[in-house]
């Protein structure tokens, strides 16, 4: 539980100032970098970030100003230092914007620590298949608790529709209002993946799935030199493969070498701990459900065993769709399920 306080606002006022020569006197002003130029963290690795400043990547260690403060992908930089990019050199992150949204994942069998796994992303991808392998309700519904919780807009991508019909599927998500794409295996290019290239287009998105359900060949279609950037990354780094825990930004192909818009890959995300999830910012990411819950009983969680929780009274009026707040408190419940039993 420390992390929301190691990621805190706060922690940008407690900055050092930047290291002067001589005997400079300390002033109580916040440190201000002339020279420093803005980039995006692209990808981070055991202490070594790398970072896109305009449309090269350069590589980066945390300056000593910035302390604990953690820097994730996604993260709005202010670096300084050589910026050239070339092999063996190493810039310095001196500031990190404030972020506009902040994925994070509850500590889990998988990782002992929580986390903040990619700021300022506006956009979370849910690729599951259709068939083969079969789509896991429990967790599709992690996943949206985890993407209304970070602030982010959903998205259900579903795969395989060669295989199998997706309205089965599509009528547990539709009371939700969650919106979705179908892709094929066969995509002739104009098909779902055309429709997913426009939702993603000038935004930053998430895309979140388990093995085989053709997340790797959806990234390797939208950004064709995917492999190649990886490749990279671990050249100059030196590391070898992205630690299991790292998130990979890549930017879209646009006009004129200008990202239209970016993709973040989890690889190794294969769960999602939601135990820092609170019913009552839950229920914000509804506002028409929000509402109803006004006259709730003070700590009231909205789940459907409540005694007097205004959905209930809102449905008995007529007021609420039953569908949305049944399917709302199913999410409610995908909280307390622990990853491993999903
Ligand atoms: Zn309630």
């Amino acid at each position: 539980m420390t992390s929301s306080r190691r990621y805190s606002d706060q922690d940008v006022e407690h900055y050092d100032r930047p290291r002067r020569r001589g005997s400079r006197p300390r002033t109580k002003e916040r440190p201000t970098y002339d020279d420093a130029v803005d980039g995006v963290v692209v990808t981070v690795d055991r202490g070594r970030f790398t970072v896109v400043v305009g449309g090269q990547q350069i590589w980066a260690v945390k300056a000593r100003p910035l302390g604990r403060k953690g820097v994730v992908v996604g993260d709005r930089v202010r670096v300084v230092g050589d910026v050239s990019g070339a092999e063996g050199s190493l810039a310095r992150i001196v500031e990190v914007e404030p972020r506009t949204t902040v994925l994070r994942r509850t500590a889990d069998d998988d990782d002992p620590v929580e986390r903040v796994v990619v700021a300022n992303a506006s956009q979370l991808v849910v690729v599951t298949a259709l068939a083969d392998p079969e789509p896991r309700h429990g967790l599709i519904d992690r996943a949206l608790v985890a993407a209304y919780d970070a602030g982010m807009a959903p998205l259900l991508c579903l795969t395989k529709a060669d295989l199998a019909d997706p309205e089965t599927l599509l009528a547990t998500y539709r009371a939700l209002g969650v919106p979705w794409v179908v892709t094929r295996r066969d995509d002739d290019g104009l098909g779902g993946l055309a429709e997913l290239r426009e939702r993603l287009a000038g935004r930053a998105s998430v895309l979140l799935g388990h093995s085989g359900v053709g997340k790797s060949t959806l990234v390797n279609a939208l950004v064709p030199d995917a492999g190649r950037e990886v490749g990279q990354v671990n050249a100059v780094t030196g590391r070898g493969r992205h630690t299991s825990t790292s998130a990979l930004m890549l930017p879209l192909p646009g006009a004129d070498d200008t990202p239209d818009g970016w993709i973040i890959d989890t690889p190794g995300i294969r769960s999602f701990g939601l135990a820092h999830v609170q019913p009552e910012h839950l229920i914000e990411a509804f506002p028409d459900l929000d509402e109803m819950t006004e006259d709730c009983p003070r700590g009231c969680t909205h789940a459907a065993d409540e005694p007097e929780c205004g959905l209930d009274e809102a449905v008995a009026r007529g007021e609420a769709d039953p569908d949305r707040v049944a399917s709302f408190r199913r999410l409610l419940d995908a909280r307390s399920v622990p990853p491993y039993l999903v």
